[in-house]
Order: structure tokens, then sequence, then C-alpha cells
């Protein structure tokens, strides 16, 4: 290659390099015919991502330029795996076919585009998404002295491309957080001058989505009321509500960035809607991983909360349910509004069940409108909007019939249902087949009788195929070669094909007068006549004026359909709210819950509470039962404000799953379902605390005790009479006195400046004289029975302190080698005895340390054991089963009879 070669980019590559530079950050998808390609570093990263093998394809400037690819066929796959692992894509596509590109010139190269930018938050695609899950980006927007007090404020605005839901709330810095962690989007959008912030680290770091920086100009404040204007084509926003200067700010941005990845094409999201931080209970971060409420702390969604009630069985039904979930409300008429449509639908047996099976039909409507708006929808989205319809019918037709009154949510349902377009409904019956492909362009979707046209083209072209059926018979006779057939490729069209042998015979005389040779292959030999290359026109001119007519229809009926969206995707919503209140009705009926009195007060009176998740789990190993416990931390006679309960028992007794299942009633009872309890009195909680152990943040540089105390501060801080607060041995991280004299200090501070509601398990049992000093503290422990020196759960909370915490019992039961318990014991009699000041000096006086003492002694009691001595003299090969199983029963005797091991 000569240096000038190496110097030259072909016109291709430098097609790629302009739209690659364009387009920093995101993996190029350049289509070239059936593939996407990547090239250079692109290439690299994907091939290593997706497992695919690394090609490369020419030269630039000297070197290989290495490529990989992907069939567009199979993208989808290749696409999702793409993002979960959080890439960004650009796809760019072929804006004329190679054809039109030649007329320009022979090397002229076929123009490229990119038509859209698929990032974690943006996606519509039913492959790519959760049907059961919101897919959220969020936008986050500050203004600096924003608030009233001087401080900044932060807005957020929340768009879900694929269900068009769009949503805008404003908070402090302290908020920031909780709100993201409501929300969960998989797509953070911060302005760049954002990204340095310490005040906004630790929320940025805690982001689990993909983070994504913008210029500073999306976030103008100044423009943001005229882009929102602009994108939802109005005059004013005047109609859509009041929103402050911080969430016009996010909500621009958030309109924005669909403009930035969705390049030109418009998804119909609904107005921003004003979500307010009060009427929704602040659930922070820390609190929603520590109850486990949407994926447990492994990170799986098994074993969480939702899993356990979610008994939805739509798709936008599943959204709403885990919504609901993530921001309980708490405004009592919502609530109570809820409550009565779960309480009607438990009632009411026979309705639920037809309700149930009618919704089931009920397809993902508001994903399919997203899709359709953004042109990326087929027949089978089309037919989507026809089934809802059908649901919604069904579904009205049911609601009608009853005698009793509906509460009022049921009666919304009904509503939404009666205002879907007739004529909407008829067109889909009229227009669309029942079995429809994917592709509008594949045809084979529109009903005989919807069109004369189409069906005119239709007859014409499957009579010609008839037509070409009937000429194999004829020709085959003509040129005597039975096995002479009519076959179609794309390229040649229709066709006789003979094996090679005839080939020779049907391109001589006379046959070469009919016969026209058109291919010979190894094995065969191809060939045309008059009439079948003019049947082959008449067949491929009908098909694509069939196709024609066919995508004409498909894009009048997606017209119709995004005419009607908004109502369509009001009932949709009204659906959803059906799906959570059968769920909800089916959850109570099923695992036995009840209705929760919620009122306005610092009420907290729990009767009989369960822990939902781990009842659930004890029912599906079937050993024990859940034992059921009652929880009040309510106003006393003399005093308003709620208690707190210093909960100490020995470990493995309860104490944590007692703690978590109070918080759970609580989200359940103000999400507007019934609650694992026989009854309970709840008054609304507007923040919720939970933590619950502590766990080392190490890849956010903190350590146990500074994520404890941080999360400790927080509380300490923000907490009101109004909130629950959960507190799971805190203090534990630090030295014993440390620890103690932070968790005393912590109960005090509770109990007297944030005179919160609050369950405070500790295994330090010196705080237990704080109930003679704090009017509104009570003590409670876990019952236990010890049994021939071991410890036996009964899980029941009881007043009172507890006496010890069994701790050596438990780490025996966790199977620690029998001399470690021995030496456990002797060290906490010798700490027993009150040398608690300076245990140190004690053990170092009184008692060789354990890794000093003799192996010998070490071992000591295992080796002159009863059990093992019953053992010497057996030879196992000489034993028959039974007598083997007689042995095994003996030694357990010995095992159970020992001292030296209890
Ligand atoms: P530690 O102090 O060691 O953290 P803990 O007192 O907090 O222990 P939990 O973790 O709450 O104990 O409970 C231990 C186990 O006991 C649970 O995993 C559960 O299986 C069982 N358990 C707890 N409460 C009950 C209950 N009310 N009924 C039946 N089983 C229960």
């Amino acid at each position: 290659m000569s240096a000038k070669d190496i110097g030259r980019v072909t016109p291709m590559m430098e097609q790629f390099i302009e739209i690659k530079k364009a387009n920093p950050g995101s993996l190029l998808f350049y289509r070239m015919g059936d593939f996407y390609e990547l090239f250079f570093d692109d290439a690299i990263e994907a091939s290593k991502a997706l497992g695919i093998t690394l090609t490369k394809r020419g030269k630039h400037q000297g070197d290989d330029i290495p490529m990989c690819g992907v069939p567009v066929h199979a993208a989808d796959d290749y696409l999702q795996r793409l993002i979960a692992l959080k890439y960004r894509v650009a796809v760019c596509e072929q804006m004329e076919n190679p054809a039109e590109a030649k007329k320009r010139g022979a090397k002229s190269v076929v123009k490229r585009d990119v038509v859209r930018l698929v990032t974690p938050g943006t996606l519509t695609e039913d492959r790519l998404l959760d049907a059961g899950r919101n897919n959220y980006f969020a936008a986050l927007a500050r203004l600096k002295a924003g608030g009233q007090d001087g401080l900044a404020t932060y807005g957020l605005a929340f768009i879900d491309i694929s269900t068009g839901e769009f949503f805008v709330t404003s908070c402090d810095l302290a908020n920031v957080g909780s709100e993201l962690t409501r929300v969960e989007p998989s797509e953070l959008i911060v302005s760049d001058s954002m990204l340095n912030d310490p005040d906004l680290a630790h929320i940025l770091d805690r982001n689990d989505g993909s983070l994504t920086p913008l210029p500073k100009a999306f976030f103008d404040s100044s423009t943001a009321e005229k882009k929102l204007a602009e994108f939802f084509r109005v005059q004013t926003l005047e109609g859509f509500g009041d929103f402050s200067r911080v969430e016009l700010s996010a909500a621009a941005a958030a309109v924005s960035y669909v403009d930035k990845t969705q390049l030109g094409e418009r998804p119909r999201l609904s107005p921003p809607s004003r979500q307010h931080i009060t009427t929704s209970m602040i659930i922070d971060a820390a609190t929603r991983a520590n109850l486990e409420l949407v994926r447990t702390l492994s990170g799986e969604q098994k074993g969480s909360l939702l899993s356990t009630i979610d008994f939805t069985v739509t798709g936008a039904g599943g959204r709403l349910l885990a919504s609901r979930l993530a921001s309980p409300g708490t405004e009592l008429s919502i609530i109570q509004r809820r409550q009565k449509a779960v309480g009607y639908l438990l009632s009411q047996t026979g309705l639920r069940l037809d309700l149930h099976s009618a919704l089931r039909t009920a397809p993902d409507m508001p994903r399919a409108i997203s899709r359709i708006a953004l042109g990326r929808g087929g027949p089978r989205d089309l037919l989507a909007i026809r089934a809802g319809y059908e649901a919604a019918a069904n579904i009205s037709h049911l609601l009608s019939m009853v005698d009793r009154e509906l509460p009022k949510e049921l009666e919304n349902v009904l509503s939404a249902i009666r205002a879907l377009p007739a004529g909407l409904g008829e067109l889909l019956d009229k227009a669309l087949l029942d079995d429809v492909p994917l592709l509008a362009r594949d045809g084979g979707f529109v009903q005989k009788g919807y069109r004369e046209d189409l069906d005119e083209a239709r007859s014409l072209r499957d009579e010609s195929r008839k037509i070409i059926a009937g000429l194999q018979t004829r020709y085959a006779a003509l040129s005597e070669v039975k096995s002479l057939k009519v076959k179609h490729n794309n390229v040649l069209g229709y066709f006789f094909e003979v094996p090679t042998a005839y080939g020779n015979r049907l391109m001589s005389e006379p046959l070469n007068e009919t016969f026209i040779h058109r291919q010979t292959l190894a094995s065969a030999a191809r060939f045309t006549t008059t009439d079948l290359a003019d049947l082959d026109a008449r067949i491929a001119n009908a098909a694509n004026q069939a196709t024609g007519i066919e995508l004409e229809v498909f894009s009048f009926i997606s017209e119709a359909i995004l005419s009607h969206a908004e109502i369509l995707k009001s009932t949709a919503q009204a659906l959803a709210v059906l799906d959570v209140s059968l769920a909800l009705a089916r959850l109570a009926e099923e695992k036995n819950y009840n209705c929760p009195v919620v009122v306005e007060g610092y009420d907290f009176e729990i009767e009989g509470g369960r822990h939902p998740v781990v009842e659930a789990a004890l029912e599906i190993d079937g050993a024990e039962s859940f034992v059921a416990n009652s929880c009040n931390l309510g106003p006393t006679a003399d005093n308003i404000n709620g208690q707190i309960w210093l909960l100490t028992g020995p470990n493995m007794a309860g104490k944590s799953t007692f703690l978590r299942q109070n918080a759970l009633i609580a989200i359940l009872a103000q999400m507007g379902s019934f609650v694992p309890a026989r009854s309970a009195r709840i008054g609304i909680i507007d923040r919720l605390f939970c933590r619950v152990g502590a766990a080392d943040d190490l890849a956010r540089g903190r350590s146990t005790f500074m994520v404890e105390m941080v999360e400790t501060a927080v509380i300490l801080n923000q907490a009101t009479p109004r909130s629950l607060v959960i507190l799971d041995e805190i203090g534990r991280g630090t030295a014993t006195f440390d620890g103690l004299s932070i968790a005393w200090a912590a109960v005090e501070h509770l109990h007297e400046i944030n005179k919160s509601r609050a369950l405070f398990a500790t295994h330090y049992h010196e705080m237990t004289v704080l109930q003679d000093k704090l009017p509104r503290l009570e003590n409670a422990t876990v019952r236990v029975k010890e049994w021939k020196g071991d410890v036996v759960f009964l899980h029941e909370i009881i007043s009172g302190a507890a006496d010890r915490s069994y701790g050596i019992q438990v780490a025996k039961l966790a199977g620690l080698p029998g001399s470690v318990i021995v030496r456990a014991k002797e060290v906490l009699a010798l700490l027993e005895e009150g040398d608690r000041h300076s245990p140190s000096t004690t053990l170092i006086d009184d008692l060789p340390l354990f890794s000093v003492m003799p192996r010998q002694a070490v071992l000591e009691p295992v080796k002159d054991h009863p059990a093992l001595l019953a053992m010497k003299d057996i030879n196992p090969d000489d034993l028959s089963p039974k007598e083997a199983l007689d042995i095994l029963y003996r030694v357990k005797d010995l095992v159970n009879q020992s001292e030296d091991f209890s």
C-alpha cells in the first residue's frame, strides 16, 4: 500500500467517522444490509461484551479496521444485553436503498443517519423491558438558593417513554436520595456541572441506574417553559398545573432528552403531573433496602415484599402495585377509597373471579400506544388495543350487572371504560385479522372485506399463484422432465428447476425456444418461460399493491389510535387500578389479611401482627407456623405522642422480624392494602426509617460504623412525631461502652426531641433501666425456654426485659466447635463475676489465652466422649444397614445425655 493510500479514507469510512463523531459516548450500530456493523473501538468493546467474533475490514491509516456485527433480525437480543451492561447504542439506519445511491454515481455511499439513541432509560420494546415494572429516566435540576430558607432546591422529572407517564416533583437536598430511590430510574440525567458537586456525591454514587451528564443548556430554567410548551404543542402550560421554576427546569431537560434520543419521533407523553413530596410516606434508600420492599438485600426479587403480595395479572397492574408500594400514601381519603374497593371485591367472590378472568386477557395498552407513536409499532400493537377494548367491554358488563352500589374506585373504572370511543373499537374489529404478523411490511393482517382494492390485489396474486402451480404439470410434460418443479426465490422470482443432467436438453433445440436459461448450479439448472415471467410480474405487482394497501391501513388505524391516545391510556390506567384492587383482595383472602383502620393521630396498635414474607416462607417450609405478635406504640392516657418500645432478647429470637413486620404493616396499610394482622389502627406515618444491622459500604469508602452513624444521624435529624423509627442494634460496630453510650443518647433524643413512634432492639441490657426514666418508653422482650442446656425460641413478644442474650447457645446451634463453646462459657462466667470494667486484665491474669492453651487441652472434651468410645471397635464393613442405624441411634442418645456437650 502506498503512502498515499495509507492516508486515504474510503467514502464509507468517512461517513462512519462523521456519524460516530456526532454521537460520542454511544456504540454505533452502523446498518449495512442485513447487519448492524461496529467498527474500531466500538467493535472491540462490543465483541467482548457480547462474546461475538471480532474480525477486520479493510485498512484505516495503514491499520486493520476491527469490526464485528449483529444480524438485524436478532438486534433486539444484543441491544438488551448491551443495555443491561449500561451501554448506550446509537442505531444508524440506511436512509435510502443502494439503487437510489447508485443514481448519484457508481461510488456513492448509501445515505445513513442515526434514527435513535437506545439508552437504559428510553426503551420501548417489550423484550427489553420488564412487563411489571416502569422504566423511568429521571432528570435532576437544581436551583441554587431556590428555597425559602435560601438553600438550594432540587427538581426531579421522571418519564417512562414506554408508557408515556411523566411526573415532576421538587424537594430539598435531604430528600433527593429518597425521591430517587422511590422511583428507581434506570437512567439519571444531570447537568455536567453537578457531577463533581460534593453535596450530591453520595446521591449520585447510590444511583444504580446509568448516569448521563448533559450540557447545562438542557436545564436552563429561563427557556424551560417555552421548551415544554413546544413539546406539547400548547400556547401555555397553565392547563397542566402549577410548577415551580426548578420543576420546570427538570421537566424541560427531560423532554429535551426525549428529543435527543428519539430524534424527531414524538412519544405520546402525558402532560407532566406534579407529585407533592408530602403526599406519600418518605422512605429513604437504606430503609427500602433493609425492609426488602422490591428486592432482597442480596438483590433478588424473590423473597421481597413485592413478590409476596403481587397477585396482579397484567403488566400495567404489576407496575401500579410496585409504584404504590414504593410510595405509600399519606392522604386518608385516598387510602380509604382504595381499602373500600379491596373490601368490596373481597366480599364478592363470584364477581372477583369473573373480573379476574376478564382482566387476564387485557394487553399492555400504554406500551403498545407508545410504540405506535414512535413509529416502532406493528400489527400486534393494533391488535393489543383491540384486545384492550374486548377486555374493557367484558369488565364494563360485569361491573354494570352488580346489584350493590359500587365503591368510588370501581365506579371510576367503569366511567373510564364507558368513555372509550365506540368507533375505534368497531374499526379495529372490522379491519384486523385475529392472527397477525410482527411487522406491518409483511402484510396479511387486514381482514377480507375491509378494503375492496386489497381483496382484488390479493385474489389476483393468489389466482396467478394457482395458475403457476398448474404450469408445472404442463411444462413437465412438454420437456418430458418429470422432476421439473416451479420454485421461487427473492433474486430470480418464479422459475422452473430441473436436475443439472436435464439442463442441456432444455437449452437445446427445440426446447430452447420455450425455456429461457437463468442459472446453473451444481445440482440444478433454472429456467423461465414467457408466460411464467408474465405471471411472476403480475404476482409481484399484485403483492406490492396489496402490501402498499395494508401499510396504508396500518397508518390509518395507527392515526386513529393516536388521536384517542389519552382516553385509551386512562382506560388502561383504570384497568390497572382494577387489577391492583383485585390482587389485594385475593391477597387478603388467601393470606388472611384484615383491613387496618388508618387515622390522622399518632396511633400504632397492631393486634396479632405477622411478617408477610417470613410467614410465607414458613408456610412453604411447613416446619413451624408464624407466631403472631402485637405491638402498641400509640399515645398513652397522659401523653398524645407515640411510644418507644425497647426490645431486648436472645439472638435468633425474632427481634428483627418483629421490628420489620411492624414497618411492613404500616407500608401495606398506607398503600391501601389489607394487612397481616388480626387488627391494626395506624395514625398516618409521614416518614419511615429502618436500620437493621449495619453493613460495610467499602465501595463507597465507609466502614460499618461510619455507615451506621451516618444513617442514625439522618434519623435523628429528620424524624418527626408522625414518623415511625425502627432501629436494630445501632452502636454495634464500635467498643462496647462507646456503642452503648451512642445507643443510649439516640433513644433519649428520639424520646425527647423527635417524639417519634419507635421500636429499638438492642443487646445492651443496661439500657432497660431507661424505662424508669423516660415516661413513653416500654421494655419488651422475646420469650425463650431453656431445655437441656439448649435454647428454644418461642418468638413471642412480651413486656419486660430479657435476662440475657443466650449468644453462646445460639453459637452452639450454629455449629461452633465444642471446645470454643466450653471456652466461651468460661470467659462469660468470669466476665459476669463483675469485672466488666477491665475484662482484659482479668482474662490475662486468670485464664490462659485460647491460642496458648496446649492443643491437648483444647481437644480434651472431645477425645473421651462416650459417643466416640462407642464407635471405637466398630468395623463399618461388617455392619448390616439395620445394625448401622441402631448404632447411630445409640450414638445420638449418648450425645444427648452428654454433660460435656451441653
Ligand atoms: P439476631 O439478634 O441474631 O439478629 P433476631 O432476634 O433479630 O436475631 P430474627 O432474625 O428476627 O431474630 O429471627 C430469626 C428467625 O426466627 C427468622 O429467620 C425466622 O425464621 C424465625 N422467626 C422470627 N420471628 C418468628 C415468629 N414470630 N414466628 C415464627 N418464626 C419466627
